[in-house]
C-alpha cells in the first residue's frame, strides 16, 4: 500500500522504542494484546489527572464531567461496531466476562435438559469452558463443527449439525491460534434458520476488519479493548435490545438497581442492569481514544497492508527448511502460524526472544485445535500496522538461527 506511512504511525506508539536485551523490539505478539498509542495511553493519564470521580452518581461537576466521557465512550463504541441503540453497549472486562455474561444469563435463562449448544473446533478456551460448565449444569449437550486440515471451519457438516435441538451457535470471527477467518453471514443465516442465537467471538477481528452487527446478524458480539491498540481491563458485550432486556441480571450490587428494599429489588434499565458496582471508567476513557486513534487511519489501507506482512512472511520463510505453516487459509487476522520441524516450538520463542522478537509459543489457549491437528503448539506471529517488511527480515534471519542452533 504506497500510501501508508508506517514510519509515521511507528511514532504514535512509544514502546516501539524500547530495546530488548540490547536488541530494538520487535513485536509480533499482537494477537495476545496490541501496543497502545500516545492518545490512549494520555487519555486515561488526563482521566485521573483531572476528572476522576465516580460515575452517575453525585451532582457534582467532576462526577458529572466522568459520566459523560463514560457515557460517550459507549456511544463511539455503539457506532464503531453500527450498534442501532446505544443500550445495547455493555462494558465488561473483555472477551472472557462478555462470553460468561451471556451463558450466565441468557445460558441459564434459555438453555434446557436436551439443548445443544454448537461450537467450533478452533475456539479459544474462553469460548468453549463457559458453555461446558452451563451445559453441565443443564444436562445440556455441547457439539462441535469440526476443522480442516487448513485449518478452516468444515462447512459441509453445517446442515447435519443444526437442528432445532441447538439454541446457540458459538464460535469464533477468526482463530486466534491460525489466523482463520470464518465465513460468519452464511453460518448465523443457517443457525437462524433452526431458531438458534449466535455469539461472535470477536477478539481477534476489532482490530483488523470494520465490524457491523447490523450487517452480520449475529445476536450477541464479544470483543476485549486491549486486543485493539485499547487498554486492558475494558471490552463490551454486543447484545440485540430485546435478548438483553429479558435476560436476568449477571453480577449484582450497586448501580444496577433502580429500587431496593429487604423484599425485594427491581433492577436498572439497559444497559446498567449488566454494570453492576463501579466501572473501569478509565478504562472506557482508554477505549474511547483507541477508536477515535483508528478513526484515523484508514482501516481498508490497514487490512491491506496487514495482509501483504502477511503474505510476505509466508514467502520468506517457505526458503527455510523445515518450516510448516500451519493453517493456510486466505482469508486471516494477519497470523503466521507455524512448527519447525523436530523442534520444540518454545525453543524457537527462546531464540527469537535473545534477538528481541516477541512471537508466542505453545497451544494458544485452544487445546481442542491444536489435538485436532495434532501438534502440541505452534510458534505464532501476529502482525500489526505499526509492523514491518524490515523487521520480517530480521524474523526470518531469527528462524535461520533458530534452525542452524536447534535442528
Ligand atoms: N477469544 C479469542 C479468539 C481470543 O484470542 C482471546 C484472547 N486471547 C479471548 C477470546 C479472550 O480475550 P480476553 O483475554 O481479553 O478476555
Amino acid at each position: 500500500v504506497d500510501d501508508f506511512d508506517v514510519t509515521a504511525l511507528r511514532m504514535d506508539f512509544p514502546i516501539l522504542d524500547k530495546k530488548v536485551g540490547g536488541k530494538p523490539l520487535i513485536y509480533f505478539d499482537n494477537a495476545a494484546t496490541t501496543q497502545k498509542p500516545e492518545s490512549v495511553i494520555k487519555a486515561m493519564d488526563d482521566y485521573y489527572r483531572s476528572m476522576n470521580a465516580n460515575v452517575h452518581r453525585a451532582a457534582h461537576t467532576l462526577s458529572a464531567q466522568a459520566t459523560d466521557a463514560f457515557e460517550r465512550a459507549r456511544r463511539h463504541v455503539a457506532a464503531f461496531i453500527n450498534s442501532p441503540f446505544m443500550e445495547e453497549i455493555i462494558w465488561v472486562r473483555g472477551t472472557t466476562e462478555a462470553i460468561n455474561l451471556v451463558a450466565a444469563t441468557w445460558g441459564r435463562a434459555n438453555i434446557q435438559a436436551g439443548d445443544r449448544i454448537l461450537l467450533t473446533e478452533m475456539e479459544h478456551h474462553s469460548n468453549i469452558v463457559p458453555w461446558q460448565l452451563l451445559a453441565k449444569e443443564k444436562g445440556a449437550e455441547i457439539i462441535v463443527l469440526s476443522v480442516t486440515d487448513a485449518g478452516e471451519l468444515d462447512l459441509t457438516n453445517l446442515d447435519s449439525l443444526l437442528d432445532q435441538r441447538v439454541k446457540l451457535v458459538a464460535l469464533t470471527h477468526a482463530s486466534n491460534a491460525l489466523g482463520t477467518r470464518n465465513p460468519l453471514e452464511q453460518i448465523i443465516e443457517k443457525a437462524h434458520s433452526v431458531g438458534a442465537k449466535v455469539l461472535v467471538d470477536g477478539a481477534q477481528a476489532v482490530a483488523h476488519w470494520d465490524i457491523d452487527v447490523q450487517s452480520l446478524n449475529c445476536d450477541f458480539y464479544a470483543f476485549s479493548g486491549h486486543k485493539m491498540y485499547g487498554p486492558t481491563g475494558i471490552g463490551v458485550l454486543w447484545g440485540r435490545r430485546e435478548l438483553l432486556e429479558q435476560m436476568p441480571p449477571y453480577q449484582s450490587g450497586g448501580e444496577m438497581i433502580k429500587r431496593v428494599s429487604f423484599s425485594d429489588t427491581s433492577f436498572n434499565d439497559l444497559p446498567y442492569k449488566f454494570e453492576a458496582g463501579t466501572p473501569n471508567i478509565a478504562g472506557a476513557t482508554g477505549m474511547d481514544a483507541a477508536i477515535n486513534y483508528l478513526g484515523k487511519i484508514d482501516r481498508q489501507a490497514v487490512s491491506q497492508y496487514e495482509a501483504g506482512l502477511l503474505e510476505y512472511a509466508i514467502r520468506k520463510a517457505a526458503d527455510i527448511p523445515g518450516i510448516n505453516r500451519v493453517g493456510t487459509a486466505k482469508d486471516s487476522a494477519s497470523i503466521f502460524s507455524f512448527t519447525l520441524k523436530g523442534v520444540h516450538p518454545s525453543d524457537v520463542g527462546t531464540i527469537l526472544n535473545q534477538q528481541g522478537i516477541a512471537v508466542r509459543d505453545g497451544h494458544h489457549c485452544a487445546q481442542p485445535l491444536m489435538d485436532r491437528l495434532n501438534i502440541p503448539g505452534t510458534i505464532r506471529a501476529s502482525f500489526a500496522f505499526y509492523n514491518t517488511f524490515d523487521e520480517i527480515d530480521q524474523f526470518v534471519e531469527g528462524l535461520v538461527k533458530a534452525r542452524s542452533l536447534l535442528c
